[in-house]
């Protein structure tokens, strides 16, 4: 077993949480890994994000690509195995809830890898979300469980998981926007994108969302609403594209449509918004953050805590163009933070993991 930390990186949203973590392993002197499955490989998926926050070159690209979920994960599970194998880790790291996360786990335990999952815990609690069954498999193989808020220390209790394996630590999502703060100019991207007056910033890609036709006819038309009183711009994920164009997104009047934007691109643009509608999860923790009201199109959350310590909102397509109105009426969230949300994730992460490997040793 090498003394290598190895940190397995599929997708856009990995990319965010793991930039923390291995700055702050970095500091600590480890030896590190960067295995990029190749889950998402557009470059504006990928490396832009690289670029903007200063991750390492991956080692090794597996080149995952996309495929059904079994395929994917399938393909990750493979070219883990033979990563593993060649290089061992001391432990490896797995982010979120992508079929890179379950993959790469999979195939480790089987190889006696020992695992840390970073955001573990969070439940939407609907299996019909392939990130929520990926979430709760991925948890009962890690032997160390980072959760970004007290209801996922909760869940993970309940699921059995031992005490002595779960650290709260708080967000390494919040640590890069934090980091990054100074960098978002709402100003500069309200000019390249010749935006006026008050708007909406919309995400969509979440499979319940963008897989059916009429679901997808269903959001146009309430986007067309909320276009009716305020500018839309979405940063179009390439899997919404081919169902959200046939429902005629394209070419409806006061939505923008672009593709999808560089972390500080996008963030900027948020940063300035009146409201965020979405299906994200990353982006319901970030608006919490920023005070920015968002409207999440979705009957459930494994993230209540944007709710409950910020502004945001389940709703559904009818209620979504009186909630953008209200929203922007209300104006920026005022209460409470989500505790630990201090931009100091990274550095609990590495502490954490040290000791734990000290003890191993
Ligand atoms: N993001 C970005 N550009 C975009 C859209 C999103 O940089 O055009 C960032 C944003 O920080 C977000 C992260 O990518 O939190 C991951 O978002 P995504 O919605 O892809 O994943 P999820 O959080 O839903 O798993």
């Amino acid at each position: 077993m090498g003394a290598t930390i190895t940190h397995v990186l599929g997708a856009r949203p990995n990319f965010v949480k793991a930039a923390p973590v291995i700055g702050a392993l970095a500091a600590l002197g480890h030896e590190q890994r960067v295995v990029h499955t190749g889950q998402h490989y557009d470059e504006r998926l990928s490396d832009v994000f690289f670029a903007q926050l200063g991750l390492p070159v991956p080692d090794v690209n597996l080149g995952a690509g996309s495929g059904t979920q079994a395929r994917q994960t399938a393909e990750v599970m493979v070219g883990m195995e033979q990563e593993f194998t060649e290089n061992s880790p001391s432990v490896a790291v797995v982010y979120g809830d992508v079929n890179s996360t379950i993959g790469a786990a999979l195939a480790g335990i089987k190889l006696g890898v020992k695992l840390a999952h970073v955001e573990a815990g969070l439940r939407s609690f609907d299996d019909t979300m392939p990130e929520e069954i990926n979430r709760r498999l991925t948890d009962q193989l890690c032997d160390l469980l980072f959760a970004t808020s007290p209801e996922a220390v909760g869940h993970l209790a309940r699921e059995g998981r031992p005490a002595g394996s779960i650290h709260f630590v708080g967000n390494p999502m919040i640590d890069t926007l934090l980091a990054s703060l100074p960098k978002f100019d709402a100003g500069s991207a309200r000019r390249s994108f010749g935006l006026d007056g008050r708007y909406v910033v919309a995400t969509l890609h979440r499979q319940a969302n963008v897989d059916s036709p009429a679901r997808a006819a269903e959001l146009v038309a309430a986007l067309r609403q909320v276009a009716a009183e305020l500018d839309v711009i979405i940063p179009l994920h390439p899997r919404g594209r081919a169902a959200l164009a046939a429902a005629g997104l394209f070419g409806a009047p006061g939505v923008r449509v672009v593709d999808p934007l560089g972390y500080i691109e996008f963030m900027s643009l948020v940063r300035g918004a009146a409201a965020i509608v979405t299906d994200s999860g990353g982006v319901q923790e970030e608006t919490t953050l920023l005070r920015v009201p968002c409207l999440t199109l979705r009957p459930n959350t494994e993230r209540p805590i944007t709710i409950t310590s910020g502004s945001n909102r389940l709703v559904t397509a009818s209620e979504l163009p009186a909630a953008v109105l209200k929203a922007c009426d209300d104006g920026p969230y005022a209460g409470e933070l989500p505790p630990l949300w201090d931009g100091q994730a990274g550095p609990r992460i590495a502490r954490v993991m040290t000791a734990w490997l000290k003890a191993r040793r």
